[in-house]
C-alpha cells in the first residue's frame, strides 16, 4: 500500500515511511492510496477472530512493508499490556453499547494506538539500526500514553513537557513515575499553548531536527489511525452475532477527530450501510459540531471543560476528512488549508449534503456532561469519565429507534474522580494501574518555557546513534 500526502506534493511513501514522517513534508497528512473493502463472507469469517487477530487481519490490508509474522508479534506485544483478555469489551448498559477502550496501562483509550506505535517505532529503528528522540507536548493523556508506549526501549529517548500544575493530579503522577531511563519530563512554567509552541519551534529548526533524529507522537500519525480503525470493527461484529439487524451507529467524544476519522475509515472498508451512523460529540469547544450543522469551520477561544482532552479548536486530523470532502483533490483541500491558517475559517456550506450523510452531532454543555453522569449511574450503577459522558448524551441525542448505538469510553472514571463525584457522589475505585499512584516517587524536571533552554536539555540528553 502506497500514502500519498493530503496535499499532493510528496512522492508516493510506504507504510514505514508515513510512520517515520508523521506530517507529509508538504504539511499535508498521510492517506492510503485506497481504502481496502471488506466483503460479508469475509466480515462473516472474521466473527470467530479474536481481537489481535482481527487487527492483524486488519493492518496487514495497509501494511504490505512488514512481514506478516513480524506485524502479528508486535500486535501481540502491544495488546499484552491490556488487563481484558477481549481489549477493548462492549458491553451494554440500559439501550446503549458502551466500548470501553481504556484497558491499557494508563486508562484512555490513546493506549490502543500508542502501545502499537511505541513498539513499531522500536521495531522499525532496529531494522535501520537508527534512534529516535520523540518530543511532544501534552495537557494530560497524550503524554502519559506516549511514555507509556516507548518506556525502557533501546532505542528511544522521549520528552514530554507538560504546564507545571496544570495538569491533573493523577495526570501528572502517571507521567512522571515512570523510572526508566529514557523517559525525560519537563513541566514547563507556563501553559499548554506555550508548551506546543516551544516543540514546533524546536521541530521548525530543520538542522536540529535531522541531528537529532527528532520524532513526534501526536493524533495524526497514520499509524493511530489505523490501530483505532480495528475497534469500530470488532464491536461491529460482536453485534452482528447478536442483532439480526447488521446496521450499527456509533457515538464518538470527539477533540482532534483522530478517533471519529478512524471510524469514517471503518465504514468505507465494511459493507455499505453496515457501520451507518457516526454521531459526532463535542462539549463546549464546537467548532466540529457547528461544521457539522452549518458548515461553518471556524476558530473560536478554547473553553476549559471537565473533559481536557477534548478542548480543542483546530482538530489536527480534520484535514484528512475535508480532503475526501473535497472528492480526494488535493489542490482544493491545500487551498482551504491554507486559507483557514491565514483567516481561522473556512466555509464549507456548499458541501452540507454530503457532511449530513457522513456524520450527525451535538456539542453538550457541563450542565449536560454532569446530568449524563448522574443519571446514567443512576440507571444502570455503571460511572463514566466526563469524556464518555459527552459521547452518551450526543448518542440520546441523536438516537434512531432500532439501531443499536455504541458509545466510546474514551478513559476510564478513575482519571477524573473529582467531576465524577460531584456528578453522582460517587467516587471511582482505582484501578491496579493508578491504585497507590499518587505516593510514588517522581521525576521530572521543572523549565522556564524558554525554546533555547529546552533544546539545549534535549540535547544534552538526546539519544545518539
Ligand atoms: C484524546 C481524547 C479524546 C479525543 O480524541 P480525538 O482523537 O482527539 O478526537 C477523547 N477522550 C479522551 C479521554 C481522550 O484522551
Amino acid at each position: 500500500m502506497q500514502y500519498l500526502s493530503t496535499r499532493g506534493g510528496i512522492a508516493p511513501v510506504s507504510f514505514s515511511e508515513a510512520v517515520m514522517m508523521g506530517l507529509a513534508e508538504d504539511g499535508g497528512l498521510l492517506l492510503p492510496r485506497t481504502i481496502p473493502r471488506i466483503g460479508s463472507e469475509t466480515l462473516t469469517a472474521w466473527q470467530e477472530l479474536g481481537y489481535q487477530e482481527l487487527a492483524l487481519e486488519i493492518m496487514s490490508r495497509f501494511i504490505d512493508d512488514i512481514p506478516r509474522k513480524e506485524l502479528q508479534e508486535l500486535i501481540d506485544r502491544s495488546y499484552s499490556s491490556f488487563d481484558d483478555e477481549a481489549i477493548t469489551p462492549l458491553v451494554k448498559k440500559g439501550d446503549v453499547y458502551i466500548l470501553e477502550l481504556w484497558h491499557g496501562p494508563t486508562l484512555a483509550f490513546k493506549d490502543v494506538a500508542l502501545q502499537f506505535l511505541g513498539n513499531l517505532f522500536e521495531y522499525m529503528l532496529k531494522k535501520d539500526n537508527s534512534v529516535l528522540n520523540i518530543i511532544g507536548a501534552t495537557s494530560g493523556d497524550t503524554g502519559s500514553a506516549a511514555i507509556a508506549g516507548v518506556r525502557g526501549k533501546d532505542r528511544i529517548n522521549i520528552f514530554i513537557l507538560h504546564p507545571k500544575g496544570r495538569v491533573s493530579p493523577v495526570q501528572e503522577k502517571q507521567m512522571t513515575t515512570v523510572m526508566d531511563d529514557n523517559i525525560f519530563n519537563i513541566a514547563i512554567e507556563g501553559s499548554f499553548d506555550d508548551g506546543q509552541a516551544i516543540v514546533k519551534d524546536i521541530f521548525n529548526d530543520t538542522e536540529f531536527k535531522h541531528q537529532y533524529h527528532l520524532g513526534a507522537i501526536n493524533s495524526i500519525n497514520w499509524a493511530r489511525v489505523l490501530a483505532q480503525v480495528v475497534y469500530y470493527v470488532y464491536s461491529t461484529l460482536q453485534l452482528m452475532k447478536k442483532e439480526k439487524d447488521f446496521a450499527v451507529d456509533f457515538s464518538i467524544p470527539t477533540g482532534n477527530f483522530g478517533d471519529i476519522f478512524a471510524g469514517y475509515i471503518a465504514r468505507k472498508m465494511l459493507p455499505q450501510g453496515t457501520l451507518r451512523n457516526l454521531v459526532l460529540a463535542t462539549n463546549g469547544n464546537d467548532i466540529l459540531s457547528r461544521m457539522v450543522q452549518s458548515g461553518d469551520y471556524s476558530l473560536g477561544e478554547v473553553k476549559l471543560t471537565s473533559s481536557p482532552s477534548m478542548d480543542i479548536q483546530a482538530a489536527s486530523n480534520f484535514e484528512r476528512y475535508l480532503f475526501y470532502l473535497m472528492d480526494s483533490d488535493a489542490v482544493k483541500t491545500k487551498n482551504l488549508m491554507e486559507t483557514f491558517a491565514a483567516e481561522g475559517k473556512i466555509d464549507l456550506s456548499d458541501s452540507m449534503d454530503q457532511i449530513r450523510r457522513d456524520f450527525s452531532t451535538a456539542s453538550v454543555s457541563e450542565e449536560e456532561v454532569k446530568d449524563t453522569i448522574e443519571k446514567f449511574y443512576k440507571e444502570n450503577d455503571y460511572l463514566l469519565d466526563p469524556h464518555t459522558a459527552v459521547g452518551v448524551c450526543a448518542a440520546a441525542e441523536n438516537r434512531d429507534t432500532g439501531i443499536p448505538i455504541v458509545c466510546l469510553a474514551t478513559a476510564h472514571p478513575a482519571k477524573f474522580p473529582a467531576v465524577v463525584e460531584e456528578a453522582c457522589g460517587k467516587v471511582p475505585v482505582p484501578p491496579p494501574q493508578i491504585d497507590g499512584l499518587m505516593e510514588q516517587e517522581s521525576k521530572c524536571i521543572t523549565m522556564p518555557a524558554d525554546k533555547d533552554e529546552i533544546q539545549q536539555y534535549i540535547a544534552e540528553h538526546a539519544r545518539r546513534s
